[in-house]
């Protein structure tokens, strides 16, 4: 199909990507991308600005999100799609969020004190920049911060020993179950994506979600080998379910992945895009 690819999941300085909304679109275009969603982790403030300079910058857009969720005591990232961003349950579910990310990473610095490694809210706020109202802010900027202070040398050293699930400096927060998102996702007029499927240990909650009322799961991913490809895709296929793919670029944090590194055709792309344009644009 005459070369057409469009990156589905990324992240902007909006959440812990560090590519400001500009960047990642001229970045876009600089890797001949036709088609981008921004995906940041619980806001899309990205697209107060995003479609405009998309536009400048001959880019197609659609809006995107990603997700925290919990099912069965796993946590589970779901990626919604060409919704209204302005819509009062995506606005609503977001400032849900911004609280239980707040008290989360609070508790998280309680943790990190007790192990003798304080980090006051000043010191991360340093790390997450301005206007921090509009951002989520998470275990990688906590992680960036044990850095600065010189707990760790690196974010995958910081997530390894004390961040990540059942470490001693792990905290889960407020639970937002993946149910009630896809719910929320719905009455926006969006699509609901399960995100990087391979991540999901337990197999209980595989199945669990797979009986959802989703309408995609992302298929292709910056990291996947080709037979994994070939087992969600097949799944896609069965379920009449979008198999949507992106590579998850969060910029100079994560220099493995590249923007563009997955993508989805234009077949998939104008699936989204004529969704939005007949659902999400009133
Ligand atoms: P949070 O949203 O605060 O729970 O942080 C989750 C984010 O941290 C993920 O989306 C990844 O970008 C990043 N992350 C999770 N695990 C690791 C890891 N082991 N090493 C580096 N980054 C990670
Ligand atoms: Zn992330
Ligand atoms: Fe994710
Ligand atoms: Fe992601």
């Amino acid at each position: 199909m005459n070369g057409f690819r469009a990156d589905l999941h990324c992240h902007s300085t909006y959440s812990d990507g560090t590519f400001t909304p500009d960047q990642l679109i001229q970045h876009a275009v600089n890797k001949g991308l036709q088609g981008l969603s921004i995906t940041d982790h619980d806001t899309v403030e990205a697209y107060k600005t995003a479609f405009s300079l998309s536009q400048k910058a001959g880019l197609q857009l659609i809006p995107g999100v990603e997700f925290s969720t919990t099912h069965n005591d796993d946590s589970i990232h779901l990626l919604a799609y060409a919704f209204v961003p302005t819509h009062p349950s995506i606005v609503g579910l977001c400032a849900q969020h911004a609280v239980r990310r707040n008290e989360r990473n609070e508790e998280i610095l309680e943790n990190l004190a007790m192990l003798h490694m304080p980090i006051s809210k000043k010191e991360l706020f340093c790390i997450a920049g301005e206007n921090l109202e509009e951002r989520s802010v998470g275990r990688p900027h906590i992680a960036l911060a044990m850095i600065k202070k010189g707990y760790v040398s690196s974010i995958q050293e910081a997530f390894k020993k004390y961040l990540g699930e059942g470490r001693p400096a792990y905290a889960k927060g407020r639970i937002i179950s993946s149910r009630e998102t896809i719910e929320i996702i719905h009455e926006a007029k969006g699509l609901a994506v399960i995100a990087h499927p391979h991540l999901i240990e337990n197999q209980k909650t595989l199945k669990d979600l797979l009986q959802m009322s989703f309408d995609g799961i992302e298929c292709y991913y910056a990291n996947f080998q080709i037979d994994t490809n070939a087992r969600w895709i097949k799944l896609a296929k069965k379920k009449n379910w979008l198999a949507t793919g992106g590579s998850d670029f969060h910029g100079t944090v994560k220099p493995a992945i590249e923007l563009g590194a997955s993508w989805v055709n234009q077949e998939i792309f104008h699936i989204l895009s004529n969704h939005y344009r007949t659902h999400a644009i009133l």
